[in-house]
């Protein structure tokens, strides 16, 4: 009797694993093939994971037949290689991840088709003005008939009588077209000889068509983004199916790197990210599937897409911490790229101006090549960094800024220049206080401080997002207009700026401000074209932008991010502050930078004054290599939360007990994490600590099979945590 084989298959939904399934009859199939099949009472897509011989014990078992198979290109091997990679290592089911991969369900449906409006060869004898707008308007492209009366201002009937008259004929296409093609021989700039030698670096890597990582190290302004189009255009025009993948972080509001893309290949990439609409989507998943979307730009999620032929992939701003998906399936975008990358056989680069330290540890190792740029192209220079030290210049009460600061302000603004305050605080005031009661204003489900923001006349918690109007009186001892704003925010920051330079132009950049793309576009418009001369700003205003005028830089709380338990604080603080700075002198007007700071002899603070961050790397890497914390050893995190706290603290010491005894890993806690309470639920952390050569992922997972659950209890696995809350 000949082998009979059966079709393992997996869906998009919260299972462990594929289930078997019987071929449909005549329809062919394979291995990644999407298909519908019967699942309970429900027909459901899914994927083919593997076809495999049915053995004596199937025979045994009646299984359902797939009841269709879809008319797509399979999943790649690589990319269903890397699906069951992500689910093991961060210990997430299987079915979950592919739910990330199958993110436009539409887009396994041909395009819907529609009818659109194109002039006739022929006009009919009575042209009205009307008629001719419409005429013009149908000349610029493909439109349906309300669009078309849009554009040329006039109403739906004049289209629809034209359109009898036999003035516009009617051709029906897919709504969603396929992408112009990127133009690979299109000119860059002209390269300096440092950059030249960066990007023949990266090219000699793409070309050896196997995995290939590599580390781009170059300070802010030196040219990575050149650099990297280089190689992105010599991967073009050698291979005319490859498919390239850059991840930005924060790229719904970095509009201005998508317009460099199309400057430098001629056509728009396909853009992926959380901000993109339905239809949008549907049509880069469907272009990346059919191997005709070359360059996409994307978020995080985009590693998810099933590219069919992907040979580079750019991870832009490597260190930065966005990358780290906190929410959902835990992973970080950077370290998934480069395994997404060895699945496909691909080029990697990380590029950053503050590499992490774990890819300045790789790139140290030899395990990904490292290429240094150092120099800013033309006259640009880095800006000198100084400090301020707030315990010799206390800003006068109730304000924030330091004389030093200011007089510093007061010069530039005198120059016709323009000065950046950073300050990574978002709203009026982090905490509110009552003066009669002392009572802190508290999110009523977490153990969180309201932020007020004055715009809104709101209490937000920025954690979950709840919001409450301010109230008249405290909430705790009832009198009247008591409760008291500590603190600065961007906000409260604007309103000393205001009082202090009646007549320069102030303006917020921050998230509350600019709430979309275009909001984003006009305000960094205006600040290029000179029309702001102080500019507050949070991390967002920290990131990628040019401003040529810009050649102050005044951080007003240095040391922020250095509270806290967190082993990442140093190097964060390290690389934001950098960053910042960096925004600073970026044409040929010299910058400077000036960091106000309680603490100017920490290592991160000196490091950024005394520009050595070797020195910062070397003592970072001692303290971690001493505790064993990454690079040099793994961390995981667990995350247990309850309804009561009673039963949270009890599953949490019970998994403790139950922990398998391994050498070379520690399990530390449980501890009540600064944010014990979240949306109503109590939270308690495990921390596992574990030499670099144990498997953390397969310890977690002997580990949960070694303990059941209480139903009312969650726990989250964290594998390499970047949030310690
Ligand atoms: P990075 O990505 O390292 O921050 P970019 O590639 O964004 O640097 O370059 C910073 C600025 O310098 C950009 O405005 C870019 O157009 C310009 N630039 C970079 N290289 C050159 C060059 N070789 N010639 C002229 N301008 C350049």
């Amino acid at each position: 009797m000949p082998a009979k084989y059966l079709a393992s298959v997996l869906f998009p939904m919260a299972v462990p694993e594929p289930f078997d399934y019987e071929f449909p009859e005549g329809q062919s199939l394979e291995e990644g093939s999407y298909v519908l099949a019967p699942l309970g009472a429900k027909t459901v897509r899914g994927v083919v994971w593997n076809i495999h011989e049915a053995s004596e014990k199937d025979e045994a078992r009646t299984l359902k037949t797939i009841a269709r198979v879809l008319d797509v290109p399979p999943l790649p091997a690589s990319c269903r290689a890397f699906v069951d990679f992500v689910a093991r290592y961060t210990c997430h089911l299987q079915g979950v991840v592919l739910r990330m991969v199958l993110s436009s369900p539409d887009a396994l449906r041909p395009s819907p088709m529609k009818v659109f409006f194109v002039p006739a060869q022929r006009l009919p004898p009575k042209m009205t003005p009307a008629r001719e707008k419409v005429i013009a308007a149908a000349h610029a492209g493909h439109y349906s008939a309300a669009e078309l009366a849009r554009r040329a201002g006039v109403s739906p009937g004049v289209v629809k009588g034209l359109a009898d008259a036999g003035g516009l004929v009617t051709i029906t296409r897919p709504t969603d077209l396929p992408f112009d093609l990127p133009n690979p021989s299109s000119e860059g700039l002209t390269l300096t000889p440092s950059q030249r030698d960066a990007a023949e670096a990266m090219i000699t890597l793409t070309r050896r068509g196997t995995f290939a990582p590599a580390l781009l190290d170059g300070v802010t302004g030196s040219g990575k983004t050149e650099v990297y189009f280089d190689a992105i255009a010599d991967v073009l025009a050698r291979e005319p199916e490859a498919q390239i993948l850059v991840l930005l972080p924060e790229i719904a509001l970095t509009q201005d790197v998508l317009a460099r893309f199309e400057r430098r290949f001629g056509a728009p990439p396909a853009e992926w990210h959380s901000e993109r609409s339905a239809v949008q989507r549907r049509r880069v998943w469907r272009e990346v599937t059919h191997g005709r979307a070359r360059i996409t730009v994307g978020a995080r999620s985009a590693l998810f897409l099933p590219f069919a032929n992907l040979r580079l992939i750019i991870v832009d701003e490597e260190h930065d911490t966005s990358f780290k998906q906190e929410e959902g399936v835990l992973y970080h975008a950077r370290d998934m790229a480069v395994a997404r990358a060895r699945f496909a056989d691909a080029a990697v680069i990380l590029a950053s101006a503050t590499p992490s330290l774990e890819s300045l540890v790789n790139a140290r190792s030899g395990r990904y090549a490292h290429v240094r740029l150092s120099a800013r192209p033309g006259a640009a220079v880095l800006p000198p960094i100084s400090t301020v030290d707030l315990r010799e210049h206390p800003p006068e009460a109730g304000s924030w800024l330091s004389a030093p600061l200011l007089e510093a302000m007061t010069r530039t603004i005198e120059r016709n220049e323009q000065c950046l305050l950073f300050l990574n605080r978002r709203g009026y005031a982090p905490l509110t206080i009552c003066r009669k009661c002392g009572e802190r204003m508290k999110s009523p489900d977490s153990s969180t401080y309201l932020v007020e923001h004055r715009y809104s006349g709101r209490l937000v918690c920025h954690l979950t997002g709840y919001s409450m109007p301010k109230p008249k009186a405290c909430p705790a001892c009832g009198a009247e207009d008591s409760l008291h704003p500590v603190g600065p925010g961007v906000e409260r920051l604007l309103e000393e700026v205001q009082a202090r330079f009646p007549t320069a132009r102030a303006e917020v950049f921050s998230s509350d401000t600019t709430n979309n793309a275009a909001d984003v576009r006009d305000l960094i418009a205006r600040m290029e074209q000179g029309e702001i001369d102080i500019l507050i700003g949070t991390q967002m205003a920290a990131k990628g932008h040019n401003f040529p005028r810009l050649t102050l830089v005044g951080v007003v709380d240095a040391d922020m991010g250095l509270h806290g338990a967190d082993l990442r604080a140093g190097e964060r603080t390290y690389q934001t502050l950098m960053q910042v700075a960096g925004r600073a002198g970026r044409a040929d007007h010299p910058g400077r930078a000036i960091l106000q700071t309680h603490q100017p002899d920490h290592e991160a603070i000196l490091a950024l004054c005394s520009g050595d961050r070797e020195m910062f790397i070397a003592a970072e890497l001692g303290l971690r290599e001493d505790m064993g914390f990454p690079p040099y050893g793994c961390l995981a995190a667990l995350i247990f939360s309850a309804s009561h706290e009673q039963d949270v603290i009890k599953a949490a010491r019970a998994f403790v007990a139950a922990a398998p005894v391994v050498q070379d890993v520690d399990v530390w806690g449980p501890s009540e994490p600064p944010l014990n309470r979240i949306r109503g639920r109590w939270r308690r952390r495990l921390l596992v600590r574990a030499d670099r050569k144990v498997d953390v992922s397969a310890f977690i997972q002997a580990w949960r099979k070694r303990i059941k659950l209480d139903r009312n209890v969650r726990l989250k696995v964290d594998i390499d945590p970047y949030s310690f809350l």
